[in-house]
């Protein structure tokens, strides 16, 4: 009997989860080939909401999904485990040791077997060798480094309550990430005010957060009126926005501009732009563009190797460039997810990957949205703002839970987390 031929999905975030619960649909389940995720972690979160798990008004525990239910509901295995290298010879890649928390060893290093690989490693922030960046600033690039960043928010928070102080955060970066986290903090402390005069006999402490922005306007990616617009609303709540500021370094009172103003913050986020993870330099030798991302075709596929394919954040095609969104994620993990299996069972070529830009959303917490319709239509150009545009973001990540989990068990889901809503406070307070 010809064996079954191995693929290996490296990352369960946007595009890798996804992708692994089609192919274990369409491949796993008859049975034509051996479907194998492999994450760092042992769950998923929609990347997209980090901010918001960041301020504490996400519950990350319902949000979390566990990669182990998946493999069994989707008919794929999972191994929890960071791939350190890739031996293309003999198509294997090396997962490193896994330890437990306390430090002991559970895993050994282990190698696997591919015929067919995806990476789908995401990204993290690129502090281009900004001095003192690494030292002394927080990143929201995973679940841990936003948990990393709520402890200190609500400690910083208690420290300002007790002595009457202001709490001072500064945000590098205009872009989706820090815009929607400076509105995020701001509704969290909204959410405490009714909690704080009973607790703590106090009203809360000031917030003061600085978003700073190295081009002439924030949200670049969006209309000029939007980006505008989104200023405006965030000044309204408070958070002063500085335009053309280039950061030259960070400290541990906050962050020193090129022209040497001083910006003091007694919480430092780097949230301005992305590179791939440092490993994909150990890949076996895959091109790379500066930012280490894996250089593809138009089908996704590496060129270097027809036996892996790169999608999401990690990944550039070479002559069609796009940016790093959870769109772009998602349309690559559909179009693998359609044309793998004619690959894997009978070697027809995967066709070029056309990407069909649907508009962006951005949400600033509970008081304002901006979707941006698609080019293309007779809208094209177009936006819409307030709650419809808020609750259209909502949606992209309800329609993600309802993929994974299917129709019923999406919509029974955000039942509970609504019902939840009248039993629990929305923000973190332990
Ligand atoms: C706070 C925040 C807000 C955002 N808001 C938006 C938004 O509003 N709209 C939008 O379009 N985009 C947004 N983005 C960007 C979006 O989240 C990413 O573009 C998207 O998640 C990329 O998907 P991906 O599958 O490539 O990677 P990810 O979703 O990041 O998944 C990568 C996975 O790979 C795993 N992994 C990493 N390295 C290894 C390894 N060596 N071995 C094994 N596993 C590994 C990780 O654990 C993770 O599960 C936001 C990002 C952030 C941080």
């Amino acid at each position: 009997m010809k064996p079954q031929s191995e693929i290996l999905i490296v990352g369960g975030g946007v595009a890798g989860l996804s992708l692994a619960a089609s192919l274990g649909k369409t491949l796993g389940k008859r049975r034509k080939a051996r479907i194998t995720l492999i994450d760092k972690s042992f769950s998923h979160v929609w990347k997209p909401m980090l901010h918001c798990f960041a301020a504490g008004t996400v519950a990350n525990e319902n949000d979390r999904i566990s990669f182990i239910t998946q493999a069994s509901e989707h008919h794929f295995e999972f191994w929890p485990g960071e791939v350190v290298s890739i031996d293309r010879e003999n198509r294997q890649v090396v997962l490193s040791p896994f330890h437990a928390s306390d430090g002991s060893l559970v895993l050994e290093s282990r190698t696997i077997r591919y015929d067919t690989i995806i990476l789908a490693i995401g990204s993290c922030a690129n502090d281009f060798g900004t001095p003192g960046v690494k030292q002394h600033c927080l990143c929201i690039d995973n679940l841990v480094e936003a948990n990393v960043f709520n402890e200190k928010f609500r400690m910083e928070l208690m420290r300002a309550f007790a002595h009457g102080s202001e709490l001072d955060i500064a945000i590098v970066g205009g872009g989706a990430t820090g815009t929607q986290l400076a509105a995020e903090l701001h509704k969290a402390l909204d959410i405490v005010d009714p909690y704080s005069l009973h607790a703590f006999g106090k009203t809360p402490p000031k917030l003061r957060v600085t978003l700073l922005q190295s081009g002439p306007r924030i949200l670049p990616a969006f209309p000029e009126a939007v980006s505008l617009a989104a200023q405006q609303e965030l000044e309204r709540l408070g958070v002063t926005v500085r335009t053309s500021a280039r950061v030259a370094a960070a400290d541990s009172t906050g962050f020193i501009l090129k022209d040497g103003t001083h910006i003091p913050a007694k919480l430092r986020v780097w949230a301005a732009g992305v590179k791939a993870p440092e490993v994909t330099q150990t890949y076996g030798n895959l091109s790379l563009n500066p930012t280490g991302q894996i250089l593809t075709h138009s089908n996704l596929c590496s060129i270097d190797d027809d036996r892996i394919f790169a999608v999401g954040d990690c990944s550039f095609i070479k002559d069609d460039p796009l940016p790093a969104t959870a769109q772009v994620a998602r349309q690559q993990a559909l179009h693998l997810a359609r044309h793998l299996p004619a690959f894997v069972e009978r070697g027809v070529k995967v066709p070029g990957c056309v990407f069909k830009n649907k508009g962006a959303i951005v949400a600033l917490g509970k008081y304002n949205g901006w979707a941006t319709l698609p080019g293309g239509t007779v809208w094209g150009g177009g936006f819409f703002h307030g709650f419809s545009a808020r609750m259209a973001h909502l949606f992209l990540y309800r329609r993600h839970q309802i993929e994974l989990f299917g129709f019923y068990r999406g919509l029974i889901s955000l039942y509970s987390d609504w019902i939840e809503t009248f039993v629990r406070p929305s923000v973190r307070l332990d």
